[in-house]
């Protein structure tokens, strides 16, 4: 059944049920408002919720419909409805928002989920930010991940029957000012301080965090839930739901204890890219983004400090042009690439690249740089010759994934299923579908294989460079990083929720074996030189140690700190751990013992 199909179903197979049962004459009527033309992941959301809330109306005796035509919104439909439901966006147009406004006064109720309280400097609706209690959208994890959520008030009718639970995989917001600072907001849920850091790409890392909230002013709630096709998943939020629908459209008395609205320390996040740490295999020194000091430190083969070199506001990501000795490094608060002379650690120059520049690859054949931007359709190139900057329009904007090989450059994004291939002797750009939710990529230089993984949908898609020939292979949960071991061909791909690594053969793209790691890992890097496999598990402050000729697990190092991405020397044997707050952690891959960086004692 299409989904249009399903509406139009809905819609006449409820007033029809309805109308033959005396409960129903009770029931009450739901309407519902949606976009399909918005962010794929917040129509999916929609698509699955109207099909929810169209069996429970069911199942449960009330009126439901579900519209994508915003012009619904005025005061003759909305009439003898007694609940109103935005599940992916609210109005823009004024008319609109007045008869809501209006709809609100006479006694209605709203449910709104997920982005249909997203409001910014642009929304221009002080109504609306009133209404949910003084708040306006300020950040938000990336990507969609699972947590687990507390129940604050547990005397409320919303949560009557609900324990504490694991929250499917969603895109969690953070309010500013937080709701809870409001004084007639009553926060029925909050994010559980346990999940910190949570986030591969934009990681929240502290503080008090509302999920579910009313402003009791209104008969109103909003939830935070409601991006991508895992929300419907859990018994325990379905219940939620339920419930809300339920007290929202019965009259949304609310109890009377009231609840303390104690000062909490609201919440906090950054941005951070796996590729915050590179290695020059030319002359083996380790380069690492400060992004506290706005610097790139070095390190030497052996992890010894070498020195500080200033960069742009942000540095996020970092990639090496061996053959020119040069690093390039993207500045997201400057909007710049900070190019680095290798050969005396010196900044040389500072490219502008437009807003929020996020991942970067290097072509090493035709020496030009790739840099994705962060909510941007665009790639930007930079010609390594001259440092000249242009930009392609291509299916790659907001990539969370480059690499290069040969003279190909592949960008991978979090909504678009492709790889993007980049042609760089021509700028060529085409696009060959791996799978849903891309966040990682590979390339073996030796058998000429790019693997793309789906954190989305469990899967490794291996690609023949040439042919572009694809086949598809199942792994473990929220797969979210890669390592290709150059030397056996194997390949280590970290799975963030089945917490442990798949590996895979390289010649045959069997999975050979899975190795348990700590818990959440979401960083590994391979030493083609011993074969040592790291796996930074970020939450726990862990890096697991496998061999990588058995798999077994060689050492797990309790490092603190929230390691979130790893790169290894393998001449020295040494790997260097970036932590989320900007400290590096050197592993001798021969003791297993971890060292803070230091001066070389040998240096004058
Ligand atoms: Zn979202």
């Amino acid at each position: 059944m299409t989904f249009r199909q399903l509406l139009l179903f809905l819609m006449i197979a409820i007033p029809f049920t309805s109308s033959h049962t005396v409960a129903q004459q009770t029931g009450f009527k739901v309407l519902a408002f949606y976009s399909d033309k918005t962010e794929p992941d917040h129509v999916q959301f929609a698509q699955q919720a109207v099909k929810f809330l169209g069996e429970r109306a069911a199942s449960e005796h009330f009126t439901f419909e579900a519209t994508t035509d915003w012009q619904d919104l005025n005061d003759e439909r909305l009439q003898a409805v007694q609940l109103v439901i935005w599940l992916n966006e609210s109005p823009t147009k004024t008319e609109q928002r007045s008869a809501f406004e209006r709809y609100l006064r006479r006694g209605g109720a709203w449910l709104g989920f997920h982005a249909a309280a997203y409001n910014d400097k642009s929304t221009n609706w002080p109504w609306f930010v009133d209404f949910l209690g003084g708040t306006v959208f300020h950040i938000n994890s990336w990507p969609p991940l699972p947590a687990r959520l507390v129940i604050d008030d547990r005397s409320h009718p919303v949560t009557a029957g609900i324990s504490d639970f694991d929250s499917p995989a969603n895109e969690w917001y953070i309010w500013e000012p937080s709701p809870r600072l409001n004084k007639d907001v009553r926060v029925l849920l909050t994010l559980d301080p346990s999940n910190y850091p949570i986030g591969f790409k934009d990681v929240l890392t502290s503080g008090d965090l509302p999920v579910v909230w009313t402003n009791t002013k209104y008969k109103m709630l909003y939830m935070n839930m409601g991006h991508g096709d895992k929300i419907f998943t859990s018994t325990e939020q379905n219940q939620l739901i339920d419930n809300a629908v339920h007290w929202l459209a019965t009259g949304a008395t609310q109890p009377a204890a009231p609840q303390s609205n104690a000062v909490r320390i609201p919440s906090n996040g950054i941005r951070v890219s796996s590729k915050g740490i590179a290695v020059n295999p030319r002359t083996g020194k380790f380069y690492a983004v400060n992004t506290a000091n706005d610097s790139v430190t070095v390190l030497d083969a052996d992890g010894h400090l070498l020195t500080r070199v200033p960069a742009g506001h942000e540095p996020e990501s970092i990639a090496i042009n061996p053959g020119t000795n040069r690093a390039y490094v993207t500045n997201s608060g400057s909007g710049t690439v900070t190019v680095i002379d290798g050969a005396n650690d010196k900044a040389i120059a500072n490219v502008p690249v437009g807003n929020l520049p996020y991942m970067i690859a290097v072509n090493r054949v035709t020496n030009k740089i790739y840099v994705s931007r962060t909510f941007s359709d665009v790639t930007v190139i930079i010609d390594g010759k001259t440092n000249a900057a242009k930009t392609v329009k291509a299916g790659a904007g907001d990539a969370v994934g480059a690499e290069s090989l040969d003279s190909n450059t592949y960008l991978i994004s979090y909504e678009n299923p492709d790889v993007t291939f980049f042609v760089s002797t021509n700028d060529h750009v085409f696009n060959v579908k791996a799978s849903n939710h891309l966040w990682a990529i590979a390339a073996n230089p030796e058998t000429k294989k790019i693997y793309a993984v789906s954190v989305g949908a469990a899967e490794v898609t291996v690609i023949d460079q040439k042919s572009h020939a694809t086949t598809l292979h199942g792994i473990g949960e929220l797969p979210c990083a890669i390592a290709v071991d150059y030397s056996s061909g194997k390949v280590f791909i970290a799975n963030y929720a089945s917490n442990n690594v798949s590996v895979m053969d390289g010649t045959t793209n069997s999975i050979v074996a899975t190795a348990s790691v700590a818990t959440n890992p979401q960083a590994i890097a391979v030493d083609s030189g011993n074969h040592n496999v790291y796996v930074a598990s970020t939450r726990e402050g862990f890096i697991t140690v496998l061999d990588g000729t058995n798999h077994s697990v060689l050492r797990k190092l309790k490092t603190g700190k929230n390691p979130f991405a790893i790169a290894v020397n393998n001449q020295s044997h040494k790997a260097v751990a970036l932590s989320l707050y900007g400290d590096l952690i050197v592993i001798d891959g021969t003791t297993l013992t971890t060292t803070s960086p230091s001066a070389n004692p040998l240096e004058p």
